[in-house]
C-alpha cells in the first residue's frame, strides 16, 4: 500500500471496482479528486494516471488487451485506450518502420488525397525521409511539412527543396487556414491526445479543404485475430480504433468523414507474427526489424503487396488499414 493510503472504505471501494492490477493500486483520478482534495495527507500520494477514451473521456471499459504493465480498455465507442497512461511519451523522432513501408504505397496514398483535392498546398504531418513528399510533389502539390526529427527534416529540405518545420503538429506555428489538404500515416495511435492533434491539423486547412490520412484499424478484433496480431506494442501505441471509432474521433475534432477505403492486412500481419514469434519469445522488448540487410527491402515489399495488392481483394474482417478523407463539419458540401 502506498505511503499515506488509509485502510478505510475508499480502499475497499477501489478493490471492489477492480482498479487493482498486478499489485499496483490505481485510482481513478476523476473519481478520487472529488473527495480527496480536502484532506492534506492525500496530496502526498503519487497517483498513477488512469487512461481514458480520448473521444468519450470515460474510463470504465473492460480490459481487451494486456501487455506488460499496460491494459487496453475497450470503450463502447470502438476505441481501445491504454491504462494506465505511460509516465513518458514515446520519442516522436524515432521510427522503426523500414523505408519500403513509406515508399511502396506512396503513389497510392497520393492518389487517395488527389481524389478529393486535385491540387494546391499540401501539409504533410511527419514527413520522415520524404517518400510521400516526393510522390506528392511529382503529382503537382506544393508540399510543406512538419517533422520533429531535425536530421530527417534537414535531409528532406536538402533533397526535395521544400521547407520543413521542426515541430510536432500540436506545437506547429504554421499559419492556420493555409492548406488545401493534409496527409499523415499511422500517427493517430501515437498522439498523446488524438482529438487535439486532429483539431490542430484541421485548423491548418482552409474552408473547403480536406484532411486525409491512413490509420490502422486494430480494435474490436475476434480472439482469433487478436492471437495472430500478437503484441499490441503498448505504450508506443496508446489508442486502437475501428471504423466507427474513426468517425467519432473525427466528429470530436470538428471534422466529418467523407470517405474511407479499407484494406484487410491479416495476411501481412500473420506473416510477421509467425516469423517473429521466436524472436519475440527470445527478446520481448526488441523492436529490431524482422528482416535486415539485403533481405529487408524484398521482405517489406512482399508485406506491402499483401496489404495493398492482394489485400484489396480479400473479404473484410480482422485487422485493416484505412485511407480516410474528412472535411470541416462547417463545410456545406
Ligand atoms: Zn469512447
Amino acid at each position: 500500500m502506498p505511503v499515506g493510503m488509509r485502510p478505510d472504505d475508499r480502499t475497499n471501494d477501489v478493490l471492489e471496482n477492480g482498479f487493482i492490477d498486478d499489485g499496483i493500486i490505481q485510482i481513478d483520478v476523476k473519481e478520487a479528486s472529488c473527495c480527496m482534495y480536502d484532506d492534506a495527507i492525500w496530496r502526498d500520494i503519487e497517483l498513477q494516471r488512469s487512461g481514458a477514451c480520448p473521444v468519450c473521456r470515460t474510463n470504465a471499459g473492460p480490459v481487451a488487451l494486456r501487455e506488460g504493465e499496460y491494459s487496453g480498455r475497450q470503450c463502447a465507442c470502438g476505441v481501445i485506450y491504454i491504462d494506465p497512461l505511460p509516465d513518458h511519451l514515446a520519442d516522436a523522432t524515432v521510427d522503426h518502420h523500414h523505408r519500403v513501408y513509406y515508399s511502396a504505397p506512396a503513389r497510392a496514398r497520393v492518389g487517395w488525397v488527389k481524389a478529393f483535392t486535385r491540387r494546391g498546398r499540401l501539409l504533410e504531418i511527419g514527413c520522415g525521409d520524404g517518400e510521400f513528399t516526393a510522390a506528392a510533389i511529382r503529382a503537382g502539390f506544393t508540399v510543406e511539412a512538419v517533422e520533429p526529427s531535425d536530421e530527417r527534416a534537414t535531409r528532406v529540405e536538402r533533397t526535395l527543396g521544400i521547407t520543413v518545420e521542426r515541430a510536432l503538429i500540436e506545437d506547429s506555428r504554421l499559419p492556420e487556414g493555409r492548406y488545401d489538404t493534409t496527409f499523415h500515416v499511422d500517427l493517430l495511435s501515437h498522439f498523446p491526445d488524438p482529438v487535439a492533434a486532429l483539431g490542430a491539423i484541421a485548423a491548418k486547412v482552409a474552408p473547403g479543404g480536406t484532411v486525409c490520412f491512413e490509420v490502422g484499424l486494430f480494435s474490436n478484433l475476434s480472439p482469433f485475430w487478436q492471437r495472430l496480431v500478437g503484441r499490441p506494442n503498448m505504450p508506443t501505441h496508446m489508442w486502437f480504433f475501428d471504423a466507427p471509432a474513426i468517425e467519432r474521433l473525427l466528429d470530436a475534432a470538428g471534422l466529418k468523414l467523407i470517405a474511407m477505403r479499407r484494406y484487410p492486412v491479416g495476411l501481412s500481419t500473420a506473416l510477421s507474427t509467425v516469423l517473429g514469434s521466436r524472436r519475440v519469445a527470445a527478446a520481448p522488448d526488441s523492436h529490431a526489424p524482422l528482416a535486415q540487410g539485403w533481405a529487408a527491402a524484398p521482405y517489406y515489399r512482399l508485406h506491402m503487396f499483401l496489404r495493398y495488392g492482394i489485400g484489396r481483394w480479400l473479404p473484410m474482417g480482422g485487422p485493416q488499414t484505412a485511407f480516410v478523407a474528412a472535411r470541416h463539419k462547417t463545410d456545406s458540401a
